[in-house]
């Protein structure tokens, strides 16, 4: 096999450490070209001296000057770019042969598009970039025939179920796993006195802060269910959601003939990492694997929308489609920024995200200028309320 030329955004998150991870496993078979990470530089200046990239993307500005500082005192030569041209630019620097987006938020929309210009094909751990832009990602990248390879544990599972399908006609349903998240027992009446510190708890994963707040909304699942309906080109009728406390089936797919096919293993996420960086080859790896004669007691239940209103919101936006997945995202993304900062409850996501899609008008088959404003609109508002 010849070596695979990666680059990573969000190098420094949760997604990009794993994916970091895996590479390091398995250095004769991959090339890391490119690092960008956020504000976290020690641990980005780490990952260059052990990856030696060729190119380098901060978001701010004026961590630049610490950066070069860093490469001139170890001897190291890269470009640096940084900010949202940056990461545009940073796509666009050299051939590679798979970039892994894993940004959080609308932040990798423009990159994963000049990817998709560029040929590139790409890794998507950012399901908010399909939720909010899905209808334009996917099109573009059908017309260039680049593959979009879902890293979400739950979407790698449904294209693991479905390898060797004919058509998407013979699926009669998609089913999502959902921990449930660490509110899954808790009393709905007392949601109100849930503390940031107890949202921030997964029962079963470690991830970045957003994407466990998300967890614990359930906005997650709701995120999820309108990615897959993006990636799959399924419509929402046609997918499920069960929650499954143990995360080791992660998603099944129900076929016409009535079989069902599920994808199972620990949940650790550097198994579909890995399965995207090797697509479509499989490699021995040495991680700990599922012991199946412990698990004797796997659950399934239905989710409970009333508790859980984004998880029934996402059906709705999804049936609606147009703008409004866009508007969902958004609100949820300025809402969760907002909870992390500890200025509004856990409840008031909920509230947030609601009033933000009940106020939006509908607009169907929105261009990416108009979801682009769109999602700075909407989060500008929520912010500065
Ligand atoms: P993290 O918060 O751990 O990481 C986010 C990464 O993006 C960090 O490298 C951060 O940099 C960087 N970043 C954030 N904002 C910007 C910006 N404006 N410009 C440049 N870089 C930026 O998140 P996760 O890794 O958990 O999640 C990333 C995405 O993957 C999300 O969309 C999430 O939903 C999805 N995902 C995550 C899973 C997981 O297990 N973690 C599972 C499935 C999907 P820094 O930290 O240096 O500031």
């Amino acid at each position: 096999m010849n070596m695979k030329r990666i680059s990573i955004l969000g190098s420094t998150g949760s997604i990009g450490t794993q994916t970091l991870d895996v590479v390091s496993s398995f250095p004769e078979l991959f090339n890391v070209i490119g690092l960008f990470g956020g504000k976290n530089l020690d641990l980005l200046q780490e990952q260059i001296e052990k990856f030696h990239p060729k190119i380098v993307g901060i978001q701010d500005a004026n961590d630049i000057t610490s950066l070069r500082e860093f490469m001139n005192a170890k001897g190291l030569s890269f470009e640096i770019v940084c900010g949202e041209q940056g990461l545009v630019d940073f796509v666009d620097f050299i051939e590679i042969d798979l970039l892994v987006v894993a940004i959080t938020g609308t932040a990798s929309l423009l990159p994963t598009l000049a990817a998709i210009e560029r040929k590139i094909p790409i890794g998507i751990a950012s399901k908010e970039v399909l939720v909010a832009a899905g209808h334009i990602v996917m099109k573009r990248a059908r017309e260039n025939n680049v593959p979009i390879l879902p890293i979400d544990s739950e979407h790698a599972a449904l294209k693991q179920c479905m390898a060797g399908v004919k058509s998407i006609d013979d699926v009669s349903k998609l089913i999502l796993t959902a921990s449930g998240g660490p509110f899954r027992d808790r009393d709905a009446n007392t949601f109100d006195s849930i503390k940031l510190a107890d949202a921030l708890k997964h029962p079963n994963w470690e991830m970045g802060k957003k994407i466990t707040i998300d967890s614990a909304t359930m906005m997650n699942k709701g995120l999820e269910v309108l990615e897959a309906h993006q990636l799959f080109g399924v419509p929402m009728s046609k997918i499920d959601v069960y929650v499954h406390p143990q995360s080791i089936v992660h998603s099944l797919v129900e076929f016409v003939d009535g079989n069902l096919i599920s994808q199972m293993g620990l949940p650790d996420m550097r198994f579909p990492i890995q399965y995207v960086l090797m697509y479509p080859n499989k490699i021995h790896c040495e991680w700990p694997r599922a012991d199946l004669s412990i698990l004797n007691d796997l659950q399934f239940f239905r989710p409970d929308f009333i508790k859980f209103p984004l998880l029934k919101l996402a059906y709705d936006v999804g049936e609606k489609g147009g703008n409004m997945p866009a508007v969902y995202n958004a609100a949820n993304e300025a809402a969760v920024q907002l909870f992390l900062e500890e200025k509004i409850s856990f409840v008031d996501i909920y509230k947030t995200v609601y009033k933000a899609v009940e106020s939006e008008t509908y607009k169907s088959d929105p261009d990416l200028e108009f979801i682009l404003d769109l999602d700075a609109r909407v989060k500008k508002m929520i912010l500065n309320r």
